[in-house]
């Protein structure tokens, strides 16, 4: 399985109480200190196709459980299914929907984020720390919140580094003690986020990262009930 997110922990956490199934999660080696799934962990990136190819010499089924905008890895991941025949299946949440009350303005990649924040005040740049580099020169000041640091910081901004899940009243407390014009999220889907409610109570704008697609022809779940079941009809 190709982790790194919650789903996951919880498939991997799922699938060791599953009798013989043998779980091997893999992690990017991004975050210090990972929360880690049960069953055995391996960190590190695969050196691309050719490598995970390699690593799935003795896999009879790949589950690219990765974050929705994980997309290069799951680029590998259909890749490497396709050339050694692996069974693939993507778990990939559902996108969010905007309710009532909410103001979402929906792009369709980081760097058109930045150009739709440029003059526009306060802005919560919540996106994790990659893609950052993308509003270095937009005219804006930036809350930057990440778990580890970015590469580059805007030159007017402030860093907090935090692990969600946030609770909601420390969402709103943060939008309102830096006085937040407006929010930068992705797409990334799940349970709905605090900042979100935190932001249609405070009715401050989100500017919505839409997630990159899938490869085509790749067969999608949509939640860890949905895993398992594709885990069982694997002949064993
Ligand atoms: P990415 O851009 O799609 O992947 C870049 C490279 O990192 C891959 O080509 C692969 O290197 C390596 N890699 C990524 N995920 C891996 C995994 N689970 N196991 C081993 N190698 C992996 O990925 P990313 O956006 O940097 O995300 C890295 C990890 O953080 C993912 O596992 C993802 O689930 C998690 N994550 C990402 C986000 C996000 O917003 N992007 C948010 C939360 C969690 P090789 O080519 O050398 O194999």
């Amino acid at each position: 399985m190709l982790g790194g997110t919650a789903e996951a922990r919880a498939l991997a956490d799922a699938l060791a109480a599953e009798p013989g199934v043998v779980v091997t999660t893999s992690l990017a080696g991004r975050t210090r200190d990972p929360r880690l799934p049960a069953g055995t962990v391996r960190t590190g990136g695969f050196g691309g196709v050719e490598g995970l190819a390699a690593a799935c010499a003795d896999v009879d089924l790949l589950v690219d459980a990765t974050h929705p905008f994980a997309a290069r890895m799951t680029e590998h991941a259909a890749a490497a299914a396709t050339r050694t025949g692996t069974p693939l299946v993507v778990l990939r949440r559902p996108a969010w929907s905007p309710g009532p009350g909410d103001d979402w303005r929906r792009v369709p990649t980081t760097g058109a984020a930045a150009a739709a924040v440029v003059g526009s005040g306060r802005v919560f740049l919540a996106i994790g720390r990659q893609g950052v580099g993308e509003f270095l020169d937009v005219d804006a000041w930036f809350l930057v919140r990440a778990i580890e640091p970015p590469d580059v910081l805007p030159a007017r901004s402030e860093l907090v580094l935090a692990r969600g899940p946030f609770p909601l009243a420390d969402e709103r407390a943060l939008l309102r003690r830096h006085r937040v014009d407006v929010v930068v999220a992705k797409d990334s889907g799940g349970a709905t986020e605090a900042k979100l409610v935190a932001s249609r109570e405070l009715g401050l704008p989100v500017v919505l990262i839409d997630r990159p697609p899938l490869p085509a022809g790749v067969r999608v779940v949509d939640d860890v009930a949905g895993a398992l079941t594709v885990v069982r009809e694997q002949p064993r």
